[in-house]
């Protein structure tokens, strides 16, 4: 049976092993069983799924997942937390924790290891100041995804859906667009966390598109074209796409591009579409043999 969930418990586990939180590594666990009961409903766990959960903290939401899911891999950077993990998880053999960084994990790897390489769900409570490289990573390595419950910075839940015209709008809401549907399933207070942390928060499920919104030949090229744009947001298309080290284009290829596209030259890349990105990196992919 989950124990864990209500502050009380969390308090005992944290004293006991006298747990230092870590501010560097997003620290703030959940402490409210309805929002555990939430993201995991949201999320469709069941018994044939194998989930990868990203920090597990002390395994608050782990002991649930694990009561749903097939099987549970959980990744967590901070070496403190394992003698608790081992404590907390004890009672359940199909879980499986990793003590690494996310980032340098082979997700791929881990998919085909503990589940043939079948689509797995991916549910986490984000360490927020890496939430934009580990959606990113997830979804541009082409790791085999059924869906990704997270909860977020509430702003970062927000930026994930708007489009051309906002402040937010910038490479992750393309991502977002172009891999997934993305449904913010609840706003989450302060209060539900210790520590509290300084933002609100949200849980967000993003479900991956069984086929994508807009035809891309070479969707790594799109990604390229995006981030260029957005790095140099005040900067012109021309000129974001001109200064980019990862980009091997001439000024005038870029400019036939843009012209393709019928706007005008001095458009800037964040007032610009995902359809439209797709036709921008069709047209290098078509015109360049
Ligand atoms: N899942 C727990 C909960 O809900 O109570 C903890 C969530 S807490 C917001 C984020 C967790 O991610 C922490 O346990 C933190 O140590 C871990 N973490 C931070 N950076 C990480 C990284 N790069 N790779 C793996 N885990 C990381």
């Amino acid at each position: 049976m989950a124990t864990l969930g209500n502050p009380q418990k969390t308090i005992e586990i944290i004293q006991k092993y006298e747990f230092a939180f870590q501010k560097k590594f997003g620290q703030n666990f959940l402490i409210d069983t309805h929002v555990l009961e939430k993201i995991i409903a949201a999320a469709g766990v069941t018994e044939d799924d194998c989930v990868l959960e990203i920090g597990p903290g002390i395994g608050t939401m782990t002991q649930y997942l694990a009561e749903h899911a097939r099987s549970v891999v959980a990744v967590e950077i901070d070496k403190n937390l394992i003698p608790i993990l081992q404590e907390t998880l004890k009672e359940y053999e199909n879980i499986t924790v990793i003590n690494d960084d996310i980032l340098k994990v082979d997700i791929n790897k881990l998919t085909e290891e503990y589940n043939g390489g079948r689509p797995i769900k991916v549910v986490a409570n984000l360490p927020y100041y890496i939430t934009t490289p580990i959606i990113m990573g997830l979804f541009e390595g082409g790791v085999p995804i059924d869906n990704i419950t997270v909860m977020v910075q509430k702003e970062v839940a927000e930026r994930m859906q708007v489009g051309p015209g906002s402040k937010d709008y910038g490479a992750l809401s393309l991502a977002v667009q172009y891999y997934a549907d993305a449904y913010i399933v609840a706003n989450v207070p302060p209060n539900c966390f210790i520590p509290r942390p300084g933002v609100g928060s949200a849980v967000i499920r993003l479900t991956r598109h069984k086929e994508p919104p807009v035809e891309v030949e070479d969707p790594k090229l799109m990604f390229k074209l995006i981030r260029a744009s957005f790095n140099q947001r005040r900067k012109t298309l021309q000129n974001g796409l001109n200064n980019s080290p990862e980009l091997p284009f001439a000024k005038d290829e870029i400019a036939d591009a843009i012209k393709s596209l019928g706007v005008t030259p001095q458009i800037r890349g964040e007032a610009l579409t995902l359809k439209q990105f797709a036709d921008l990196s069709n047209y290098f992919t078509r015109n360049r043999g």
